[in-house]
């Protein structure tokens, strides 16, 4: 049917159980490996399958069946096989509309970005915020970046949203500049923006029309971008990194938080996982982590923002363990960008009052 893509028909099928029997046997026959020039190469196959008189008699349909199961099969890891059923087409349709209202969405500005307060536990000021985008949908309202951003990504169309946040990112650090506020602004960045979406020289343009310090910017990454292709990704933070970018290091602690990538990365900052400090009590493993975390980020000259802090007792805890910065529901959740300065002045007279 296509690269890697066969297609089976067993005309005399009929007994399902015959059906997962025979394709137990194709699956077992393709995990033994292939001998190539010497080499054995381990392959596997995933399966996906429909019925015939159940799910349709054309072919057209039937294949487009087997591959809304195939498909499915490999988002969820490969390897393994699947019936069709109506709920993946419904599925698939779904993603359909999705995405097309997200192409919408770019073209007809439907995005903003809210705003985070991050503060600064030492002096009691809000230092700055993370930006969290969100979609004003034209029918569904306010939707939230989990619903879409992994389509984004997918579809590749994150580059263009991106693109788009950058300059909002940099209007707002404008505005801030010409109200004399020295805030920092970080923003959300996929692994599918680097390198080439979001090219380093196009984010110090960014900066540079709109007349901001690139310090005042920080790009968040997660692990997972270091990962999948460490080279790529190297290369492009050092690229930001020598232009005076900042860059943070999200939901640290939930990845492989391998501690020999902080020393070859360029990293300014360690979010630490909203997780542990949610199960955070005076004397469980998630205290003792971020104690540690805080520790060896002071070691190696980095800073600390404790994500998801929601109340007193986590703040009193981050506090004793000198966490210098935090951010969550306790102090503010993410607002729309008129509604920050109100946020930011009610946060300061609360710690300022209680302190
Ligand atoms: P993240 O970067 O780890 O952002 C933190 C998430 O935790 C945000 O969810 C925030 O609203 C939420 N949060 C903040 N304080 C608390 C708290 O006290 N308790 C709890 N339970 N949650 C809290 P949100 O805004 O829904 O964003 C989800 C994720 O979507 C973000 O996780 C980020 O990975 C992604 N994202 C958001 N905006 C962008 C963007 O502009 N570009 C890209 N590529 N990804 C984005
Ligand atoms: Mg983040
Ligand atoms: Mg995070």
């Amino acid at each position: 049917l296509g690269g890697d893509r066969f297609a089976l028909v067993l005309p005399e099928v009929v007994e399902s159980e015959t059906i997962d029997q025979i394709m137990a046997r194709l699956q077992k026959a393709l995990a033994k490996p292939f001998v190539i020039e010497d080499t054995p190469l381990q392959m596997h196959a995933s399966l996906g399958i429909t019925l015939c008189p159940r799910d349709g008699c054309d072919i057209p349909r039937l294949l487009r069946n087997a591959e809304l199961a195939l498909d499915r099969v490999k988002a969820s890891g490969g390897n393994n096989r699947l019936y069709y059923d109506p709920s993946l087409a419904e599925a698939a349709e779904f993603r359909r509309q999705m995405e097309n209202d997200l192409r919408q969405a770019i073209r007809q500005n439907e995005f903003e970005l809210f705003l985070q307060p991050i503060i600064d536990l030492e002096q009691n000021l809000t230092t700055g915020a993370e930006a969290l985008i969100r979609w004003r949908h034209p029918k569904q309202g306010l939707v939230q970046p989990d619903t879409f951003i992994p389509l984004a990504e997918e579809t590749g169309l994150i580059e263009d949203i991106g693109l788009w946040a950058l300059e909002t990112a940099c209007r707002q650090l404008a505005e801030w500049q010409r109200a004399g506020h020295d805030r920092y602004l970080s923003l959300n960045v996929s692994g599918r923006q680097i390198p080439s979406g979001l090219p380093p020289t196009r984010v110090a343009d960014a900066v540079a029309r709109h007349g901001v310090e690139p310090g005042h910017l920080a790009l968040e990454i997660t692990e997972g971008v270091l990962l999948a292709d460490t080279v790529k990704a190297l290369s492009w933070l050092n690229a930001l990194r020598e232009r005076g970018f900042r860059i943070y290091l999200d939901d640290f602690g939930t990845g492989y938080s391998s501690l020999s990538y902080l020393k070859r990365f360029p990293v300014d900052t360690l979010k630490v996982d909203k997780s542990f400090v949610r199960d955070m009590n005076e004397d469980g493993s998630d205290r003792a982590l971020i104690e540690a975390v805080v520790a060896m980020a002071r070691g190696l000259g980095m800073n600390v923002v404790a994500e998801g802090v929601e109340n007193a007792t986590q703040l009193g805890l981050l506090r004793a363990m000198t966490c210098r910065y935090a951010q969550g529901y306790h102090f503010s959740r993410p607002v729309p960008a008129d509604q920050f300065e109100v946020a930011a002045r009610e946060i300061e007279a609360r710690l300022g009052r209680h302190d």
